[in-house]
């Protein structure tokens, strides 16, 4: 049969490659992002505790009543902002289901999105499946900053959407104050729908706040923010998140939510309703995982890498400029196969394969590991 793909240019996720060529190596595998340790026992039970009352069968289509109305209540204090639980947050099988499913909800063919790269893989797939065009604002090392001015002219009369990412994957770097003021002026007045994927959002480092797109009322009044039960629980496996928006824009989200996956996990949700509850079991993650950004780069320090700044995330970015001027997809290749440290090529985040000779290594990985990955490091 001939099929005419629509998505003619897309392969196999970097992800799933690298942690595949690192498997196949036995190499240490700081590339794909997830913890190699497990979440807290106390999530597991309570999980298992639902499934054994029975709390098995389909939950209601934007979920559990009792995990919505205390997440807006985590939002409520977090944020400051006042939302409905049953008109603005619908949760989601993970964060990349509901960046799809909105992006679906909302993008028509022809229709420009604005990405600004390097760009979480997902995003411009999901656009262009979609019909949409995807425009590209390119950071730079080693700060990756919006200048907001430049930005600003790739906005056009058929711009319906601009993704954002803070804190962000894969460089580490995040939005302050100031620039979601300025994304608030540019788009006030326009029909412009800003797609503000917050994963990480309590992972930030050096007790700074992150900037939610639901801490500005103007801004939030044209957004849907995402995020992530894995990032913040240890549990990427589970595929759990959330969708937050005005109830206009949530109403879309869920004419293809219900048609797109219905409903999600029905124990989890109920579980997460409880763990959620207890501030203790989430407002620690900034300080773990600054252990460890500082554990790892300390480690690194004297290697002939040079490490990039690192704001948030769970991700190092480092240059190795000084050691090799080959491509980054080859230099992560050789870094996995030669000397046994998997990491991710920047470049393969830019639409035009920009090639900073910037990796990124996953430091959500227990001590050991990090040390192991660390000597290895030094040696190239
Ligand atoms: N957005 C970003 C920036 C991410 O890093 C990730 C996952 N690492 C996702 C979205 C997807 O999250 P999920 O696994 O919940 O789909
Ligand atoms: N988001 C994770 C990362 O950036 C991986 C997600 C995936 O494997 N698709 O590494």
């Amino acid at each position: 049969m001939n099929i005419s793909s629509k998505l003619p240019n897309v392969g196999t996720t970097i992800f799933t490659v690298m942690s595949a060529l690192a498997n196949e190596h036995k190499a240490i595998n700081l590339s794909q992002g997830f913890p190699n340790f497990d979440c807290d026992e106390a999530l597991k039970k309570l999980v298992a505790s639902y499934i054994k009352k029975g709390h098995n069968q389909y939950a209601p289509m934007p979920g559990v009543p009792a995990l919505r109305k205390n997440l807006i209540q985590k939002i409520s204090n977090q944020y400051g902002a006042n939302l409905d639980p049953d008109t603005e947050i619908t949760i989601t099988a993970g964060a990349t289901q509901a960046i799809f499913t909105a992006i679906t909800a909302l993008i028509r063919p022809d229709d420009e999105v604005i990405l600004i790269e390097p760009a979480y893989d997902s995003y411009a797939p999901s656009v262009k499946v979609n019909g949409g065009i995807v425009r590209t604002y390119q950071l730079s090392a080693p700060d990756y900053k919006v200048d907001w001015k430049a930005f600003s002219r790739l906005i056009t009369s058929r711009t319906k959407m601009i993704i954002i990412n803070t804190p962000h994957n894969p460089t580490g770097s995040i939005l302050e104050e100031e620039d979601l003021r300025k994304l608030e002026t540019l788009t006030k007045g326009t029909d412009i729908i800003v797609l503000s994927d917050e994963v990480y959002e309590h992972i930030i480092f050096d007790k700074t706040d992150h900037q939610s797109v639901l801490k500005f009322p103007e801004l939030y009044s044209r957004s849907l923010a995402v995020f992530s039960f894995g990032k913040t629980f240890h549990a990427t496996g589970w595929k759990m998140g959330y969708v937050v928006g005005p109830d206009y824009l949530m109403r879309e989200f869920r004419r293809v939510h219900q048609f797109n996956v219905f409903t999600v996990n029905t124990p989890i949700q109920y579980a997460l309703a409880d763990y959620i509850q207890k501030e203790e079991n989430y407002i620690h993650l900034s300080e773990f995982y600054q252990k460890k950004r500082d554990f790892f780069a300390n480690r690194i320090k004297d290697s002939r890498f040079d490490l990039l700044p690192c704001r948030g995330t769970y991700f190092q970015t480092v240059s190795y400029a000084k050691i090799s001027d080959e491509r980054d997809t080859d230099f992560a290749q050789r870094m996995t196969t030669e000397y046994g440290v998997a990491a991710i090529p920047v470049s393969v985040f830019y639409n035009n394969k920009k090639d900073e000779k910037v990796v990124r290594l996953c430091f959500a990985k227990t001590e050991d590991v990090l040390e192991k990955a660390a000597k290895l490091l030094c040696k190239i």
